[in-house]
């Protein structure tokens, strides 16, 4: 975990990916990625999030480069009072994209190490970021959007999950930072709830 004065960001510690899935080829990403991305945070976070796949950072193992997804999210997070080491980040997808795909067909075939991931970790509350996260975990629902599932909880696998935008929106467009940190506090006043709740 690397960490600066002038930089109060951090790149959070990846979890390896299982050995039975570090070599995955069940969709044609397969082809396009440098290594299967399992996660990063505390492996043990109460919280996790979910992003809809890894981005160049990811790819290249060893980079402690911060990208705009993890400013923003972090930044985000901190307004909201939560803590980096309440937190796992996960994908849909566990392979970055380079060229175009059958969406459908790959986030089917990678479903399932989400779902094992879950089941795995157990975390206490679920929180999904953008549109393509929100389509693939409410599949009953039709086109389902941030902007109307904001503010609403559902649940994935009997675990309470809410929505807000996508960290890159919020950084193309910084008015949406505001309603981020809602969403956030949100999230932690759920979690917290939860907490009480035992
Ligand atoms: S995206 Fe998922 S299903 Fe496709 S190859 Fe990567 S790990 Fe396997």
């Amino acid at each position: 975990m690397t960490s600066t004065v002038q930089d109060p960001f951090i790149t959070l510690p990846e979890e390896e990916a299982p050995a039975a899935v570090r070599h995955c080829e069940n969709c044609e990403l397969a082809k396009q990625r440098t290594r299967v991305i399992w996660g990063e945070g505390n492996p043990e976070a109460p919280i996790v999030l979910i992003l809809d796949n890894p981005g160049a950072r990811e790819d290249r193992e060893g980079n402690a480069f911060l990208c705009g997804t993890r400013e923003t999210l972090q930044r985000g997070l901190k307004a909201a009072g939560l803590t980096t080491d309440s937190v796992y980040v996960t994908y849909l997808l566990k392979c970055r994209p380079i060229r175009a795909y059958d969406k459908p067909a790959a986030r089917s075939a990678c479903s399932p190490h989400l779902e094992l991931q879950l089941r795995e970790k157990k975390p206490d509350v679920l929180f999904g970021f953008g549109n393509v996260v929100a389509e693939e975990l409410l599949p009953g629902m039709e086109n389902p959007s941030v902007k109307e599932l904001r503010g609403s909880w559902h649940e994935v696998q009997g675990i309470p999950i809410g929505f807000t935008y996508h960290p890159l929106a919020v950084r193309r467009r910084p008015n949406l930072m505001r309603i981020f940190v809602e969403d956030l506090t949100a999230l932690k006043d759920r979690w917290e709830a939860v907490m009480k709740q035992r």
